[in-house]
């Protein structure tokens, strides 16, 4: 159902099993369905799921955060960069104006510097475990919004 707000708790892992993102305890995610908010086979699950119902799905990439764009990685001279020190895995925003994107530095070669556009998840099939907290619809005031208000979410 869309227009309803819903708080969840979830555990995220990769394939590997490694665990990348949790809720913490007592601090469930909480979003608006129909609105995008978050990834679409996610909420998709969640507004099948009652308050109280656990289950644990796998999220294809492509319904998660996409499949990789091996166009978006770029090679750069390390003197187009900001003048700090980098590693592997620092994440920065390249671009001008308004149009900003997040990258990832995926490879340090002497000067050469691998900048990867895509999301660190995308092309990875995820899998949550997640607990439906509470669902109730979105107050009209909220829908306008676009984000949740009260516990868990705006106060203003
Ligand atoms: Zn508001």
């Amino acid at each position: 159902m869309q227009n309803e707000v819903i708080s969840f708790d979830y555990v995220l892992t990769a394939k590997s099993g490694q665990v990348i993102d949790a809720s913490a305890k007592g601090r469930p995610l909480i979003f608006i369905s129909g609105l995008g908010q978050i990834i679409p086979g996610l909420e998709l699950i969640l507004q099948q799921m009652q308050p109280s119902e656990k289950k644990t799905v796998t999220i294809a990439a492509k319904e998660a955060y996409g499949l990789r764009d091996e166009s978006l990685v770029h090679k750069v001279d390390r003197s187009r960069l900001p003048n700090q020190e980098i590693k592997v895995g620092d994440m920065f925003e390249v671009g001008q104006g308004q149009d900003f994107t997040p990258v990832t530095i995926t490879a340090i070669n002497g000067d050469e510097i691998t900048l990867d556009g895509n999301h660190p998840l995308a092309g990875e099939d995820l899998t949550f475990a997640v607990e439906v907290v509470s669902k109730r619809l979105a107050t009209p005031e909220e829908l306008a919004h676009g984000h949740v208000h009260g516990a868990g979410g705006c106060h203003h």
